[in-house]
């Protein structure tokens, strides 16, 4: 003689989350467009490959097994500026390479964020000369700075869970 779960037990009955059932009705699920856009956002960010100095192995390091950025869906580096999100400057700036910083930056598609990686990078560092820029944020705007010479993988990763905080906060307005 055959065991009816459902009949022997009322209280499963209709409930979707007890496997016996199987019934794929899975109810309804409300959520905020913010959230939901937000939640995408910062799961899917890519950032650009693009390392400038010392820092940039740091960064290649965050990328390896040990710290595995893939966790965030960031596991693409793009070589490509339209096919990334974020920019992660991760060295200091010559004067030389500024324009060319800003123009691969005026590339990417909106929106985009730029995390400023390591102290040459937020304001020049120990290089306090006429070749190197005193701050990438003269250049393009910054979310979020990462402090340390080089920073470890960790700092950078505490400074992709602050952007994705900062994201989390935006809000959007209906046009037309
Ligand atoms: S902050 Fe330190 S590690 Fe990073 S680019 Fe400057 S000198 Fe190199």
């Amino acid at each position: 003689m055959g065991i009816d779960l459902q009949k022997d037990n009322p209280s499963i009955q209709g409930d979707p989350t007890n496997s016996t059932t199987k019934t794929g009705n899975v109810g309804v699920v409300t959520a905020r467009i913010d959230d939901v856009v937000n939640w995408a956002r910062t799961n899917s960010m890519w950032p650009m490959l693009f390392g400038l100095a010392c820092c940039a192995i740091e960064m290649m390091g965050a990328q390896a097994a040990n710290y595995d950025m893939s966790r965030f869906g960031m596991e693409l580096m793009r070589a490509s500026p339209r096919q990334s999100d974020l920019m992660i400057v991760a060295g200091r700036v010559s004067r030389k390479m500024a324009p060319v910083l800003r123009r691969l930056y005026d590339q990417m598609p909106d929106p985009k964020w730029v995390i400023s990686m390591g102290d040459c990078a937020s304001c020049g560092g120990v290089f306090n000369n006429y070749a190197i820029v005193q701050g990438v944020d003269e250049v393009v705007p910054v979310d979020v700075y990462v402090a340390g010479c080089p920073p470890r993988p960790e700092a950078l990763i505490h400074g992709i869970m602050t952007l994705h905080e900062k994201v989390k906060q935006e809000r959007f307005k209906l046009v037309g």
